[in-house]
């Protein structure tokens, strides 16, 4: 029997303010535990929430770059529930009136896992969002062997929370989706999305069903998910166990899953998941939210999306969709080439370099294009230097090199080293005759119709002129006399 997977993911974003959500303590991330806190954050008795108003118009930038309706008029609620970590016994969240809802993220085939990208099953697919809504972070335990600790410094942090529409089937789609999410949040500057510093936080809520069944299957949560691979492993491992149940004529039952990394198994957490009362209020101590102005001022921020600058590179520099991808993939990575391709008369050429030679170089070194020591225009310039014939391929190779060790300009390298590429075709035609002159067999033996002996000519110039000539060019002048 052949099953279809359902699921529907909860991302939370913490986003990239200085401040927290409604206090003034600093958001820094490997803080010593306890130094970011205030009466606010700690829930202290009658301290009062002040809103922070860069998380709001992140939270609409956000809104806007992935298409969803802003609320003329959003709210903020108390969710009641008592937890150590949260000791208002309350966290500032939102319930009927979120910032955003609808919108939808597109999925790109360089998004899914490398291994899935030649077997994508919905290609250009969009999975689209119920919500968007802010909310403030509560603190982080940590659990020591007869002890837990809590750390405040994460308390009151800016969470924004994106919820999916049940719409992705597979492991790789919810990989795919986290990537090209994460992309568009770091365009808009809205977060580092960094899920190893806990950024970016996802449940998944995953059902199987046979497929001819149109009803879904028990929804099954796994919480806390930390990492893309993670989420996908999990999901993979999660869905299979669910079948194999199935399969053995077993109910599913609605109930709550932790990961577990290094068993590579997902483990019970709670069943009966009730309903929870959280008996969501308003927040008195914070006033509605009108959006008219703040929509406004981030419609003219919305920054170009990946998917727009895939197209356009395409367009004007005529690079391959696929390489057009893998540098949008990056943003960094796009400022890097369009400085370096700006005025290149090959853009592709360009594009070419930092995406082998560059990036391998990056790779080795254990370095980011942020501290490339490569400046962009340098790099243009050596690839002026081969596309105009004064070095060859196989030379730009060791200037390239020696540009990335000592940070030395291309031009200074060719110089120093004297590997300058005999381009000028005077001095090259001088050298030809000299060597027809001297080779009279291998002359006459082209002319009576021996190809080959052209090879032995040109290696000739080529050796006479200490490896300097170009050979294109040779070929071209010595086809040229002999033909005569
Ligand atoms: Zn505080």
């Amino acid at each position: 029997m052949n099953y279809i997977a359902t699921i529907g993911l909860e991302v939370h974003v913490q986003l990239k303010t200085r401040s927290k959500m409604f206090c003034a303590s600093p958001v820094e991330f490997g803080a010593e535990p306890n130094t970011h806190t205030c009466p606010v954050c700690l829930g202290m008795p009658g301290a009062l929430p002040v809103m922070n108003h860069d998380a709001l118009r992140m939270t609409v930038l956000t809104g806007l770059m992935l298409g969803c309706g802003i609320a003329p008029i959003s709210k903020f609620d108390r969710k009641n529930y008592f937890y150590p970590d949260m000791p208002k016994n309350y966290q500032i969240s939102q319930y009927d009136m979120p910032l955003c809802t609808n919108g939808s993220v597109p999925l790109h085939n360089l998004a899914y896992p490398k291994d899935a990208q030649k077997n994508i099953a919905t290609p250009d697919k969009e999975v689209h969002l119920v919500r968007i809504h802010l909310e403030e972070d509560v603190a982080k335990s940590f659990h020591f062997e007869n002890s837990t600790g809590i750390d405040f410094n994460r308390a009151g942090t800016p969470l924004m929370e994106i919820v999916t529409q049940p719409e992705i089937n597979s492991p790789e789609e919810a990989s795919a989706f986290l990537t090209a999410l994460k992309q568009i949040l770091i365009y808009g500057a809205v977060s580092d999305a960094d899920m190893e510093k806990g950024q970016l936080r996802c449940d998944c809520n995953v059902s199987v069903r046979p497929e001819h069944k149109s009803a879904l299957g028990a929804k099954i949560e796994i919480k806390n998910m930390n990492s893309i691979s993670g989420v996908r492993r999990a999901l993979a491992h999660e869905i299979q166990r669910q079948i194999t149940l199935l399969e053995s004529g077993e109910q599913l039952e609605q109930e709550t899953r932790g990961w577990d990394d290094v068993a590579g198994a997902t483990f019970l957490m709670r069943t009966k998941e009730f309903a929870h009362d959280y008996r969501y209020f308003p927040d008195p101590d914070l006033p509605p939210v009108k959006t008219d102005v703040l929509v406004a001022e981030m419609r003219e921020r919305v920054p170009e999306l990946p998917k727009a600058k895939r197209a356009r590179f395409v367009e004007q520099y005529q690079v391959s969709p696929y390489d057009a991808a893998v540098l949008a993939n990056d943003l960094e990575l796009t400022r890097y080439f369009e400085a370096a391709a700006k005025d290149a008369k090959k853009p592709k050429n360009i594009a070419n370099w930092i995406l082998n030679d560059l990036q391998n170089a990056l790779g080795g070194a254990g370095k980011a294009i942020h501290d490339c020591p490569i400046p962009p225009e340098a790099l243009d310039e050596l690839v002026n230097l081969i596309d105009s014939g004064k070095i060859s391929g196989k030379q730009a190779k060791e200037v390239f090199a020696e540009m990335f060790v000592s940070g030395k300009r291309a031009a200074a390298i060719v110089q120093e080293k004297g590997i300058e590429q005999l381009s000028d075709v005077s001095a090259i035609e001088a050298v030809c005759d000299e060597v027809i002159a001297a080779n009279t067999k291998p002359v006459a033996d082209f002319k009576a119709g021996n190809v080959a002996s052209l090879n032995f000519l040109k290696g000739q110039v080529i050796k006479l002129s200490k490896g300097k000539a170009n050979p294109q060019i040779v070929g071209e002048i010595l086809e040229k006399k002999l033909k005569k």
